[in-house]
């Protein structure tokens, strides 16, 4: 990769706005930030508006996305939106998953997210017959995520069970390997690349047996690798949980060694305030993913709560009801608002903090989301003089980004140096629509 200079007519530098700021890449990452340049020099690609560090959704199931619109008719709860879920993850192959994230992965593009964690989990085909290549659903992600030009984290997730004690159901055969042990055996064939790494998943302690959850935890540390698990989503967990083995998901994942600095809880809304304790102690991570979470009629997670315990926060937009990394952001503040009739719980820098850097710490992305020289040269910009963004001063343009702007106002983005998105348009994937259209029709039963 060769090199190349960015002109940031503002850039956030993770305090502050700062006017006219060199990026300076090379061979991927940024080499020199040089603040205090009136006007691009000749030769730098112009970037108008505010140029923030690339966004990292740390929480993604990108089959989902297919149901935008479909689960918003009727009413129902998290249960019975489920089963239309299912339906689509039934009538998926590796040729139209691949078809699909790529389109999903573009979307995530056009909306300044560089680095994805897909929480992956449809790993056989129908009936749970593994494919000749045992990991073509992986692979298929994982080149989606290239064709796409953004960086993902593939958490190869491990769900054995569909209840405590109970075997997976028709729908849920494809999910599973059977034991931990053959989940390690398949995803230790999945090789990291210079635009994936390989992170490991328990979908939730509903999911995988007790007596299993230290061999999915034990992977992932004799790799270095982030581990992630969906947590006390619904209370019916947490009541499921203490029936069977007297004590909350948290106390259980705590009990079994799943928790710590490279775990990230997924949801983390129904605890108590042993669960928030052990999840700040043991510096485990919270993603939240505030659209879904309303969405899904789920509930609002202690969020502040938690990072005050010491749990970092990171942003996922889930079930793609919105791929939309500024509006999850805003959104745990103002749920924060709504339930305590307060405001001002995070800072704008604070919630675009959890939307780049941390985001991508969770996603075992150490550096990324922040613009020093030395980190990855991944960053995006957002329009300040858009329909949404124009009035504010720009040195007030953290707080546009975060408490105004959405993702339609994103109009560059870059990965590894390299120009992905320019004015608004993927430069990989030149009809993201078109492309979104074809692949879930491909999809509709
Ligand atoms: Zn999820």
């Amino acid at each position: 990769m060769t090199k190349a200079t960015y002109w940031s007519e503002h850039a956030w530098l993770g305090t502050h706005v700062e006017p006219g700021v060199l990026l300076e890449t090379n061979e991927g990452r940024i080499t020199a930030v040089r603040t205090g340049t009136d006007s691009p020099p000749p030769g730098a690609e112009i970037l108008r508006g505010l140029t923030l560090p690339g966004l990292a959704n740390a929480h993604s199931h990108a089959f989902h996305r297919a149901l935008r619109g479909t689960v918003q008719v009727g009413s129902g709860t998290f249960w019975t939106w489920r089963e239309v879920m299912y339906s689509v993850a039934d009538r998926l192959t590796p040729d139209t998953y691949h078809a699909l994230a790529r389109a999903v992965y573009a979307e995530m593009a056009l909306a300044g997210i560089t680095a994805v964690g897909e929480f992956h989990y449809v790993h056989h085909a129908p009936g749970g017959t593994p494919y000749a290549d045992p990991n073509a659903m992986g692979e298929a992600l994982l080149a989606a995520a290239a064709e796409a030009g953004i960086r993902v984290t593939l958490l190869d997730t491990a769900y054995l069970s569909s209840g405590f004690g109970q075997p997976p159901t028709a729908h849920q055969l494809r999910f599973s390997d059977g034991t931990a042990e053959a989940w390690a055996e398949r995803c230790s064939g999945l090789k990291e690349r210079e635009h994936a790494r390989i992170g490991a998943a328990i979908h939730s302690v509903r999911a995988v047996p007790a007596d299993q959850l230290a061999t999915v935890a034990r992977w992932a540390e004799e790799r270095g690798a982030p581990l992630h698990v969906h947590l006390s989503e619904q209370t019916a967990e947490n009541d499921a949980c203490r029936e069977v083995h007297g004590c909350t998901p948290t106390q259980l994942l705590a009990l079994h060694g799943v928790l710590g600095p490279r775990t990230t809880g997924v949801h983390n809304t129904h605890l108590t305030a042993e669960d928030i304790s052990l999840i700040g102690g043991s510096g485990t991570g919270t993603c939240m993913c505030p659209t879904t979470e309303r969405d899904l009629a789920d509930g609002i997670g202690p969020a502040v709560a938690l990072q005050n315990e010491g749990s970092p926060l990171s942003l996922g937009s889930d079930s793609h009801a919105v791929v939309d990394l500024l509006e999850e952001a805003r959104a745990m503040e103002l749920n924060e608002r709504l339930r305590t009739r307060t405001r001002g719980h995070w800072t704008a820098a604070a919630l675009l903090r959890a939307a780049t850097a941390d985001g991508h710490a969770a996603l075992g992305w150490h550096d990324a989301g922040v613009l020093e020289p030395g980190a990855l040269a991944d960053f995006t910009t957002i329009a300040l003089d858009s329909v949404r963004t124009a009035g504010p001063l720009p040195r007030l343009g953290a707080e546009t980004a975060v408490f105004a702007a959405s993702a339609a106002d994103v109009s560059h983005t870059v990965v590894a140096g390299r120009h992905v998105v320019r004015d608004g348009v993927h430069s990989l994937v030149p009809d993201v629509p078109g492309a979104l259209a074809d692949a879930v029709a491909a999809l509709r039963g």
